[in-house]
């Protein structure tokens, strides 16, 4: 069918792309404001991040009673989890029982990717084109397209030619892998590998891992929950919310009042020792207030870990290559493991540091770096994602005057409270990069995000608006402050994913917003209280489409 005889498309209020965690809430709220609404999807079912990435050990390392819903009282009572740290099936499972418990699934397309999304300013609505080539009309985007979710596969040479199995931890086989009798590569040693190799290592009869950059891991100490715990949680669970929402990373934990040189060398000590035995995550580098902005405070929490590593590892040589040496401890994301650091006393284990032999190649039979070639007969990619931006640049945007989103972006992010970028209105990110997003407990700040969504598209809509947008000037000036922020930490000296540093060609621009999660919140409220300070709202001759009254 030629363009000209297209059947038109639909008309839809809104169009959210992505049912993860935030897609589902956002269709939730929208439907309950009324809005008709549509929702595509890349996957065959829900759980963005749990849908995609099920190699084994796969897990959350927020506790599974603070990473999950609080919108809902009785999903909230009703869920039981049965861990500290809930598996990746569980928590596939809780999306699943969200999505069919608030009857999502009807309004969301699986199997869909949207492929652009252009905005036409005079009549003052979006186009969303999709890979099945259907093309849907909508007032309003929300890309809930996950800071996670573009996963990378870095482009080594010869890569196409291996022979064996090639698995990316991001795009695992529903089905599983069986690497029992098998010779196994495991090329990154991020969250993702530190949570796979110990499994892995169980099952292969050969694990070598290729390892760029060593990173801090703590020990989960996961453990089943007992009924007393989740009792007691239930019953105090809007107090223990409300803490999460006002707390600066959406994590439970204690927030330090001294410095890392107040105390004595023996209470430093301990309350490293304190922090290594919680099992939480980010207690190591919050155990003093100066750990991420003092090199000299940084350099006695760092050096803790690794002496932890040099007794724990056997090999002395094996455990200096698993010492991080060169970027502050807490500036990549921490991990947290389950025998990651014992894996490699196991004698079929061996850990080649790339850092003094490089990989040159993939070979048909295996990984050749600068001075061998290891033969393998599966490779396992634990190589991370092109974050925060990478699946929003994979969608065609245009906004006003067909500008691209991707150019507009070609040097870093730039947008108003990471919700709205200039010339593109109508158009939201949830937990978009700017602002506190993958520096925090992400359902907390996802709830927040959608929330505020959700109330300024009300607002909008009781008031007879039709279009929100923000100005460069504005823009700027958020942007210029998320990067202040930054610049006053140690953040900027690890070339971590935060910065785009993992992904060649991408621009080194520290993209969450580290004010802090409960401080962030209080802006987004203050501005919209204020009638949406910083954004401009406008109204033009067009109506809703539906005529629901709000
Ligand atoms: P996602 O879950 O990534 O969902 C986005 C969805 O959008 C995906 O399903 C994707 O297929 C879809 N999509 C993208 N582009 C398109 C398109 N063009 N068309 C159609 N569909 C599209 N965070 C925590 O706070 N605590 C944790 O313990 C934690 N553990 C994690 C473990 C792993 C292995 C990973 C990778 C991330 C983890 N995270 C964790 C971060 C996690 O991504 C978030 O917590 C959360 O699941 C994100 O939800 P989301 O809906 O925003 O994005
Ligand atoms: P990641 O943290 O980016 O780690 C990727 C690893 O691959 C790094 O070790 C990286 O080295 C290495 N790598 C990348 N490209 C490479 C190349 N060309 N050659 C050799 N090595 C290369 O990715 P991830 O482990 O998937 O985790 C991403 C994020 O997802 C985490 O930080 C976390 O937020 C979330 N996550 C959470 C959990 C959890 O425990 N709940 C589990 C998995 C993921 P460099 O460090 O040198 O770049």
């Amino acid at each position: 069918m030629s363009s000209s005889q297209q059947s038109p498309p639909e008309q839809v209020d809104a169009v959210v792309v992505g049912a993860g965690f935030a897609g589902l809430y956002q269709l939730y709220r929208l439907r309950e404001l009324g809005l008709s609404t549509r929702v595509f999807e890349t996957a065959g079912s829900v759980g963005g991040t749990w849908y995609w990435n099920r190699y084994p050990g796969a897990r959350c390392d927020v506790e599974s009673m603070a990473y999950s819903y609080s919108f809902s009282e009785e999903l909230e009572q009703e869920w039981e989890w049965s861990e500290r740290y809930a598996t990746q099936p569980e928590i596939l499972r809780y999306a699943r029982h969200v999505s069919e418990r608030f009857d999502l699934l009807k309004d969301i397309d699986f199997n869909t990717t949207v492929t652009g999304a252009v905005y036409d300013h005079l009549a003052h609505c979006w186009t969303v084109t999709t890979d099945s080539g259907e093309r849907v009309t909508a007032r309003f985007v929300i890309m809930a397209t996950g800071c996670l979710s573009a996963a990378n596969l870095p482009r080594i040479s010869g890569i196409g030619s291996f022979t064996g199995a090639i698995h990316h931890t991001a795009r695992w086989p529903h089905d599983g892998v069986d690497f029992t009798g098998k010779r196994v590569a495991v090329i990154g040693t991020g969250s993702s590998g530190v949570q796979s190799i110990p499994l892995i290592a169980e099952q292969a009869a050969e694990l070598t891992v290729f390892q760029r950059t060593a990173h801090y891991t703590l020990p989960a100490r996961n453990r089943p929950l007992r009924e007393g715990e989740i009792r007691e949680r239930k019953a105090g669970y809007r107090e223990f919310r409300e803490e999460l929402r006002r707390s600066p990373t959406g994590i439970p934990r204690e927030l330090p009042a001294r410095g890392a040189f107040e105390v004595t060398a023996e209470e430093r000590e301990s309350a490293y020792e304190t922090a290594w035995d919680s099992g939480v995550l980010g207690a190591l580098s919050t155990a003093f207030k100066d750990l991420l902005v003092s090199p000299a405070a940084n350099e006695t929490a760092a050096e803790f870990v690794r002496d932890k590593i040099r007794s724990a590892v056997a090999d002395p040589v094996t455990a200096e290559a698993l010492c991080p040496r060169d970027y502050p401890l807490g500036t990549k994301r921490p991990c947290l493991d389950t025998d990651y650091y014992a894996t490699y006393n196991k004698s079929h284990v061996r850990l080649v540091d790339l850092r003094t032999t490089p990989i040159e190649e993939i070979t048909e039979q295996g990984v050749r770096t600068a001075d061998r070639e290891y033969q393998v007969d599966a490779i396992v990619f634990a190589t991370g994602f092109d974050a925060l931006t990478g699946a929003l640049a994979a969608i065609d945007i245009r906004g006003r005057q067909g500008l691209a989103l991707r150019d507009k972006w070609a040097a870093g992010p730039r947008n108003y409270l990471g919700l709205v970028t200039a010339g593109f209105p109508n158009l939201f990110t949830v937990t978009g990069p700017l602002s506190p997003s993958v520096l925090s407990n992400m359902m907390v700040s996802i709830e927040q995000h959608v929330e505020w969504i959700t109330d300024c598209i009300a607002y909008l809509r009781r008031n007879g608006l039709t279009e929100i947008d923000t100005t460069a000037e504005v823009e700027d000036a958020w942007t210029e402050h998320v990067a202040e922020i930054a610049s006053g930490t140690l953040y900027p000296q690890a070339a971590s994913w935060y910065m785009g540093a993992n992904v060649p060609g991408k621009p080194r621009v520290f993209m969450p917003y580290l004010g802090g999660v409960g401080a962030y919140r209080v802006k987004c409220s203050e501005v919209a209280a204020d009638g949406y300070t910083g954004f401009t709202l406008s109204s033009c001759a067009v109506e809703w489409t539906e005529g629901v009254a709000l």
